[in-house]
């Protein structure tokens, strides 16, 4: 489908409306031709003839147009702008929903201040151009046409001299028009991506101030905003060049419709009142040149920003259900991979043929260096990536086969970094569920251990929490988002270091929570610290994207291997950190 069309299908929703707004603004148009043509009736007909009543009557008419074209007037200046302000939420809506659909890959590759500009800057000239485009194109070719067909009819040599201009002043916006799209288009991709920078300065604000960076930072920012500003200069160097040019089109018009008329009037061709006429409708002429203008104008931008909103609504998530994707219903929870590999970029394979089995209501941890592919391996299960070789089994079916909906339903993720949105406590251990009671969430929050805590705060459940959770300690926001997988009560559990972060004193005790959380499910759990998963039923280490041994604590203490290397070395660190 072309642009245009993918434009104008936005359209359909509000066609009732934008109908209106036409009708109004032809109607408007017309109203507009009117005055000089009654003028020159006047100074033809009615001055000279004296004819006082018919005077009155016209001016008692243009009175009552007048009034006529202030409702009309109103209906285009607020119905007209409404339609472009719906048809602008509707993209805004289906952009976000869209990116909701789109895969762990593509937020991997997009920064986040990128795509708010997108949603919100790019969309912001689209409403302009959706209701002032088509009102202007329209108005401006009837008004062209009608003085054309009046104007003719006073003197045809005249007439033709008027329109004579018209090609240049057309190719004029058309030449200047290319350069001003092309600087409109690089301004944009420019406030992305000072949006971006500024995301990310804010965001890592507390960073830098700790490592008093700030020049470094305003230097970044300010190279963006450079950048920025320069490319809304030539924007407007190109937008100078072209209003001045046509203004200077324009006024050449205008003096040669006096020269010229002065001349046909001074021979006798015409007479004072067609002169009056033509001069007067020179300035109604110079309307719909001047919408003309602004529609090239408003293209532009509305244009280059609907552009930039198919640019992302092309992206297709690879990630989706299959047409006959099947429900995963009544879980039991068995987890296999088989022979599983997986690259995040081609060539370059994080994990190789792994096979693993957690039988239903299992523990099964995860261990090894940092970089060996554990989180890779946890997100494949949820089908945040799929996997490039092998297959994912849960309860003996393939996870490419399930609807992703019922698929993460039943997958709970707590992982190290604990976001928390901005809303009360309740609102965040709501997320879990959010159709949960109250007494749901306390309940929650009373497995997860933090029920207490939050008993003692002002407001209680009601307590915001600012953007990052900023008033709360490590522990306290794990502890939020372990009562939020207990609300979200899945059969199946991938604990991602979840206490990673945290000092020992606070990891012993969150574990009891999430030992509690754990029971009945099945576990995929990954620990830094091995003594937190001593207990598990099997214990795998990853190394290298590779299985390299598994088996029971005791096991793999016997086999003298990886595991145990790492976990002499880390029981030794532990001992000397008590010492000291
Ligand atoms: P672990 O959790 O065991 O520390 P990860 O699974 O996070 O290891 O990372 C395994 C490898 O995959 C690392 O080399 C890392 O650089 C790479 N990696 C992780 N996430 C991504 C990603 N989103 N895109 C590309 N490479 C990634
Ligand atoms: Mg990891």
């Amino acid at each position: 489908m072309s642009t245009l069309k993918r434009f104008a299908s936005y359209y359909r929703y509000e066609w009732k409306l934008f109908l209106v707004d036409m009708i109004c603004a032809c109607l408007i148009a017309g109203m507009d031709l009117v005055f000089p043509i009654v003028t020159r009736m006047f100074m033809k007909d009615l001055i000279p003839n004296l004819q006082l009543r018919l005077i009155v009557v016209w001016i008692g008419l243009l009175v009552l147009m007048y009034f006529l074209r202030l409702i009309l007037q109103y209906i285009v200046d607020y119905w007209g702008h409404v339609v472009g302000v719906r048809m602008e939420y509707r993209m805004r809506k289906d952009l976000f929903s869209h990116l909701q659909t789109m895969d762990f890959q593509f937020f991997d590759n997009t920064r986040v201040g990128h795509l708010m500009s997108r949603i919100v800057n790019d969309l912001r000239d689209v409403s302009e151009l959706a209701h002032h485009g088509p009102e202007d194109l329209f108005i401006a070719s009837l008004m062209l046409i009608g003085s054309f067909v009046y104007l003719v009819n006073i003197n045809v040599q005249l007439t033709l001299i008027v329109f004579i201009f018209v090609p240049f002043i057309a190719w004029y916006a058309i030449a200047m028009r290319h350069r001003m799209s092309e600087a409109f288009r690089a301004e944009r991709e420019r406030i992305a991506e000072v949006n971006a920078d500024l995301e990310n300065s804010l965001s890592g604000m507390r960073v830098a101030k700790s490592y008093t960076n700030e020049d470094y930072e305003m230097n970044r920012f300010d190279n963006a905003n450079v950048n920025f500003r320069d490319a809304r200069e030539r924007a407007y160097k190109h937008m100078a060049e072209y209003t001045s040019g046509l203004n200077f089109l324009t006024n050449l018009l205008n003096v040669a419709v006096l020269g010229a008329g002065g001349l046909y009037m001074y021979h006798g061709l015409i007479d004072m009142a067609d002169l009056t006429a033509y001069l007067m409708f020179i300035s109604f002429f110079l309307q719909p040149i001047r919408r003309l203008t602004a529609f090239t104008q408003q293209y532009q931008q509305g244009m280059s920003g609907f552009n930039r909103f198919l640019e992302l609504m092309d992206i297709e998530p690879e990630i989706v259900d299959r047409p006959d994707a099947a429900p995963l219903d009544d879980v039991e929870g068995r987890i296999e991979l088989r022979n599983v590999s997986f690259e995040y970029q081609e060539r370059s394979p994080v994990l190789y043929d792994v096979n693993l089995e957690i039988a239903p209501g299992k523990t099964v941890a995860l261990v090894g260096p940092s970089g060996g592919g554990k989180t890779t391996l946890c997100h494949l299960i949820p089908r945040f990536y799929d996997v490039t070789q092998g297959e994912i089994l849960i309860d003996g079916q393939d996870v490419r086969d399930m609807q992703l909906y019922s698929l993460r339903k039943n997958i709970g993720l707590v992982q190290q970094d604990v976001f928390l949105f901005t809303g009360s406590i309740r609102d965040n251990i709501l997320y879990g569920n959010p159709t949960a009671s109250d007494h749901e969430v306390i309940a929650a929050a009373k497995s997860a251990d933090i029920h207490d805590f939050v008993m003692g705060l002002p407001e209680q459940y009601d307590t915001y929490v600012g953007e990052r959770g900023v008033m709360l300690s490590g522990g306290q926001k794990q502890r939020i988002s372990i009562a939020r997988v207990f609300l979200k009560n899945p059969p199946i559990l991938i604990l991602d270091e979840a206490t990673s972060s945290l000092d020992n004193a606070t990891e012993f005790i969150i574990q009891e929570s999430l030992d509690k959380l754990s029971e009945g499910r099945t576990t995929l759990i990954i620990a830094h610290r091995l003594s937190t998963i001593k207990n598990a039923d099997v214990i795998v280490v990853l190394e290298d994207g590779r299985i390299v041994e598994q088996g029971s604590h005791d096991e793999l203490l016997a086999s003298d291997g990886v595991y145990a290397k790492l976990y002499t070395s880390q029981f030794k660190a532990e001992a000397s950190d008590v010492v000291a």
